[in-house]
C-alpha cells in the first residue's frame, strides 16, 4: 500500500527534494496535501504534477486539517520557522508518522514536542542529516549506553578565512556552501556555525541526551555526518554522500528501507579530516551550550535573535561579523 504524505514547505529546498524522492517512487507514495508560506505559483505547479487529493494551501488552519485527516499516514515538516508548532502537536496527538527537517521547532519547543511524542508513543524521524545519522546508529544499538554523540560540521565557506576577513563577507558569499545545496537562511547559519548550535539543541531534545555528552567536530568533507561513542568505547560513524535525498528517503520509507540510485561515496583515496572547531572565530557553538545550561527560554531567544540577525545581514543592516554579537546580546542580555 502507498504511504500517504502531507508535505509542509513543499516549495523549499528540502520540500523540493522530498518531492524528487516521491517522483522517483510513484508506486510507494501518494501526496495528499502540500503547503508553503507564499509561493503560490510553485505550489500550483507541484500540485499539477502530483494532484494531491486534499489540495494545497498557504493557510495554517488548512495545514492542520490536512495533517490530521484520517487518510494521512505521514506528515513531513520541510517548512522553516515555528508558526506550525500547533500543527506539529496536533499531528503527534493524532499519532501520525512524522518526518522532521524543521530544526527551529525543536530548538524553541523541544521539550513540549518530545513530551507529547512520548505521551502518544510517536517517534519523530529526523531528516537533518546529522540527526538522521544518529537515529540510524541508535536504531541498531538500542540497549547500549551512550558515552557521547558527535555532530560533524563542514565548517562552511569561511572555515579558513581570518577573523579580520569576516568584516567584508557579503550575503551572496555566505550562501554559497561548499558541500550542500540548501535554503538561504540555513546556508548563512552554516557559514556562522549557528546551524551547528541549533543542531546541538535539536540533538539534545531528539535523543534525550545531556549537552555535556554532545560534541562537535569540523569535518570539511561532509562524508561522516555523525558518530556515536558507546560506553564500551566503540565509536560508530554514519557516512553518506552529502545529498539530502538520502536522509529524506530514509525518513519517508522508515521503518522499511528501499534501494535507490542516489550517489554513493567512493572511499578510495578519500581523505577524511576532523578538527576541533575554533570557538573564538565561531562563538555560536558556545552559545548553544550556554543557552541549554541556563534553562528557561534561552534557546528560544537564541533562535529568534539569530533569525533576526540573518534577516538584517541579508538587508545589509549588519555585517557578517556582527551577527555573533547581535545574537549574543539578543540571547543573554
Ligand atoms: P527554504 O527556505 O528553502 O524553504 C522553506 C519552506 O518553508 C518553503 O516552502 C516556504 O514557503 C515554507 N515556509 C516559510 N516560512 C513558513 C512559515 N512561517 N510557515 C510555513 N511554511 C513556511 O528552507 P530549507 O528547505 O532550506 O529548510 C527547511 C527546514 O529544514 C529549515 O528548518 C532548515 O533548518 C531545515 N534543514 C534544511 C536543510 C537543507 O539542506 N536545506 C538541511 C537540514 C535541515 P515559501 O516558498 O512560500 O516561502
Ligand atoms: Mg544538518
Amino acid at each position: 500500500m502507498k504511504k500517504r504524505l502531507v508535505i509542509f514547505g513543499a516549495t523549499g529546498s528540502i520540500g523540493s527534494q522530498v518531492l524528487d524522492v516521491v517522483r522517483a517512487n510513484p508506486d510507494d507514495f501518494e501526496i495528499l496535501g502540500l503547503s508553503a508560506k507564499s509561493n503560490k505559483c510553485l505550489l500550483e505547479e507541484h500540485s499539477n504534477d502530483f494532484n494531491p487529493r486534499l489540495g494545497w494551501t498557504l493557510d495554517i488552519s488548512k495545514m492542520e486539517e490536512m495533517a490530521i485527516n484520517p487518510n494521512t499516514d505521514m506528515v513531513v515538516f520541510a517548512c522553516k520557522g515555528t508558526d506550525v508548532i500547533n500543527v506539529l502537536i496536533e499531528s503527534i496527538r493524532h499519532k501520525k508518522q512524522i518526518a522532521i527537517a524543521n530544526k527551529e521547532l525543536l530548538v524553541e519547543y523541544g521539550e513540549r514536542i518530545m513530551n507529547e511524542a512520548k505521551k502518544y508513543g510517536v517517534q519523530l524521524i529526523p531528516i537533518d542529516s546529522e540527526h538522521s545519522g544518529i537515529f540510524q546508529i541508535l536504531n541498531g544499538n538500542k540497549d547500549r549506553e551512550i558515552e557521547k554523540i558527535i555532530l560533524t560540521c563542514s565548517g562552511g565557506p569561511f572555515l579558513n578565512m581570518s577573523q579580520e576577513g569576516f568584516k567584508s563577507i557579503t550575503f551572496n558569499q555566505a550562501i554559497k556552501h561548499p558541500n550542500w545545496k540548501m535554503g538561504k537562511k540555513i546556508s548563512v547559519d552554516s557559514a556562522t556555525m549557528m546551524n551547528k548550535a541549533l543542531e546541538i539543541i535539536e540533538a539534545h531534545h531528539l535523543f534525550d541526551i545531556t549537552p555535556e555528552k554532545i560534541d562537535v567536530l569540523v569535518h570539511p568533507q561532509s562524508i561522516v555526518h555523525a558518530l556515536v561513542q558507546f560506553r564500551d568505547g566503540s565509536l560508530i560513524a554514519h557516512m553518506g554522500y552529502p545529498d539530502m535525498r538520502l536522509p529524506i528517503s530514509y525518513a519517508l520509507y522508515y521503518p522499511q528501507a528501499k534501494e535507490n540510485n542516489l550517489p554513493r561515496i567512493d572511499l578510495i583515496d578519500k581523505k577524511l579530516e576532523f578538527y576541533k572547531p575554533d570557538l573564538c572565530k565561531f562563538p555560536s557553538i558556545g552559545f548553544a551550550y550556554d543557552a541549554l545550561q541556563r534553562k528557561g527560554n534561552f534557546t528560544k531567544k537564541l533562535n529568534q535573535s539569530n533569525d533576526k540577525a540573518v534577516e538584517m545581514f541579508e538587508k545589509g543592516e549588519i555585517r557578517f561579523d556582527e551577527i555573533f554579537e547581535y545574537v549574543r546580546k539578543g540571547t543573554f542580555l
